[in-house]
C-alpha cells in the first residue's frame, strides 16, 4: 500500500451543487473537535438554531439541522408527517418530485401525482383540482426551487391551497435557501427542509429542517411511530430542543455544524435581502453574456431561478465534452441535464459564494474559448462584453 494525502484540485464550482465553500466556513471546519454535549458545543448549537430561523424567516421552534444531507431533510418531512394510508398530492416538474413520490410510497401512503411539463412551475389550478378530487389528502409537496430545470414555483399560493384544503405543507428549497426568497411563516409552510451546500456556502452534508406548530402537533398525535429511527422528531428534539437535557441521540458531526455556523453568520453579515439581490445581479450579467453568445435559458422569465441556470446548447455540440473541457482546462464545474433534460442543456450555478462578478466573468470567457475552439456556431467574443454592460446598467 502506497497511498498518501488526498489532495483535491482547486475547482470553481457553478453546477447544481455543492457550489464554492467560503474560505471563511473551511477555516471553520479545521478547528479543534469538541465533544458534542460539551456546554461550549450545546451552546453553539442554539446560536445555529437561531440563525436558521433568520435563514427560513420563521419563529418556530422546531428548527434545526439534521445531521445527513439534503436527501434526509426530504424523508424527515415525509416520514414525521405521514403514516400508512395517509394520502398526499405530489407536484413533479422535475427529478425532485419523483424523489417525494417514492418518499410518500415508502411511507405506506398513496401519491396524488400533479405533473407539470419540466421547465414548467407549477401549474396551482391542477393543484386546487388535484384538492377538489382528493379532499382527504393529508399532505401538499412540492419543490419550491427545481434544481433539475432551474424553474421557480409560486410557494406561498401553493402553501395557502394546502391550508385552505386543511392539509400540511411540504416545501423542499434546497436551493431556493438564501439564494432566492424563502418566507416560512408568512407564506404558512408546514414543513421545509433544505441542504447546506447550495446557496449557503457551506460543505454538504448538513439539512436545516424547520416545522410549523401544526406539524408538531401532526407528528406528537402520530397514531404509529416514525418508523425511522434516526430521523424521527420526537427523539431529535430531546437532542436539539430548547429545554432538552441534551440526552445522546446520535453523535452532531462536531466539525461541519462549526462550518455551518460559520455560514449563517456570514448570511448574517450579508443580510437575506442582500444575498437575494446578489443572486438576481450576477444571474442577470450571466444571463445577458449567454444571450450575447447566442444560447438562450430554457426556462420562462417569470418563473426562472437565478441561481440556477438551465442553458440551451449550441447546435451539433456535444455537452459533455464541453463540460469536460471546462473541467480539465479550467478547472470550472457546470453541470450536465437530468432525465428529460440529460444531453440536452448545461446548469450553470450560481449559488452562494460562487455568486460573484468574477465568476460570472470567467464562466462566460471560458465556456466562449471552448466553444469557439469546437468551431461551434456563437458569436464568439460577445459574452464578456455584454455582462460587463448588465453591470454597468
Ligand atoms: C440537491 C437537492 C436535493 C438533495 O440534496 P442532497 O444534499 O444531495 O441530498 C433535494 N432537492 C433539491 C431541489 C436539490 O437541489
Amino acid at each position: 500500500m502506497s497511498i498518501s494525502s488526498f489532495y483535491p484540485p482547486q475547482r470553481t464550482l457553478m453546477g447544481p451543487g455543492p457550489s464554492d465553500v467560503n474560505p471563511r466556513v473551511l477555516a471553520a471546519l479545521a478547528r479543534p473537535t469538541i465533544g458534542h454535549l460539551d456546554p461550549q458545543f450545546v451552546a453553539m448549537m442554539d446560536e445555529v438554531k437561531q440563525m436558521l430561523q433568520y435563514a427560513f424567516q420563521t419563529e418556530s421552534a422546531l428548527t434545526l439541522p439534521i445531521s445527513a444531507p439534503g436527501s434526509s431533510g426530504m424523508e424527515a418531512c415525509f416520514v414525521n408527517l405521514l403514516e400508512a394510508g395517509d394520502k398526499a398530492i405530489v407536484c413533479q416538474n422535475g427529478v425532485f418530485g419523483g424523489r417525494m413520490k417514492e418518499n410518500v410510497e415508502r411511507c405506506g401512503a398513496t401519491a396524488i401525482m400533479v405533473e407539470d411539463e419540466w421547465g414548467k412551475a407549477v401549474d396551482v389550478a391542477k393543484v386546487e383540482a388535484a384538492f377538489a378530487e382528493h379532499p382527504d389528502a393529508k399532505v401538499l409537496a412540492f419543490v419550491h426551487a427545481e434544481t433539475s430545470t432551474g424553474a421557480q414555483s409560486d410557494a406561498a399560493a401553493l402553501a395557502a391551497i394546502a391550508k385552505k384544503n386543511n392539509a400540511l405543507s411540504i416545501m423542499d428549497c434546497v436551493t431556493s435557501l438564501a439564494g432566492t426568497p424563502v418566507k416560512i411563516d408568512e407564506w404558512g409552510i408546514d414543513a421545509a427542509y433544505s441542504g447546506t451546500q447550495k446557496c449557503l456556502s457551506c460543505v454538504p452534508g448538513i439539512s436545516p429542517v424547520t416545522f410549523s406548530e401544526a406539524a408538531q402537533e401532526t407528528i406528537k398525535n402520530r397514531k404509529t411511530p416514525v418508523q425511522s429511527w434516526f430521523l424521527d422528531m420526537n427523539l431529535i428534539m430531546g437532542y436539539w430542543g430548547k429545554n432538552a437535557k441534551r440526552a445522546y441521540h446520535h453523535t452532531a458531526p462536531v466539525n461541519s455544524l462549526y462550518a455551518f455556523h460559520e455560514s449563517l453568520v456570514l448570511l448574517q453579515e450579508e443580510g437575506l435581502e442582500a444575498a437575494w439581490a446578489r443572486h438576481v445581479e450576477h444571474h442577470a450579467a450571466l444571463r445577458a453574456g449567454l444571450e450575447a453568445m447566442g444560447l438562450s435559458l430554457v426556462v420562462d422569465e417569470a418563473d426562472r431561478l437565478p441561481q440556477l441556470n438551465a442553458v440551451s446548447l449550441p447546435e451539433g455540440i456535444d455537452e459533455a465534452a464541453v463540460r469536460g473541457r471546462l473541467l480539465n482546462e479550467y478547472q470550472l464545474e457546470i453541470g450536465a441535464g437530468l432525465g428529460a433534460m440529460a444531453g440536452k442543456i448545461w446548469r450553470i450555478g450560481l449559488m452562494g459564494h460562487a455568486c460573484n462578478q468574477k465568476n460570472v466573468l470567467f464562466c462566460l470567457g471560458s465556456l466562449d474559448a471552448v466553444l469557439t475552439d469546437m468551431d461551434a456556431k456563437i458569436n464568439s467574443g460577445a459574452a464578456v462584453k455584454a455582462a460587463l454592460a448588465s453591470y454597468a446598467a
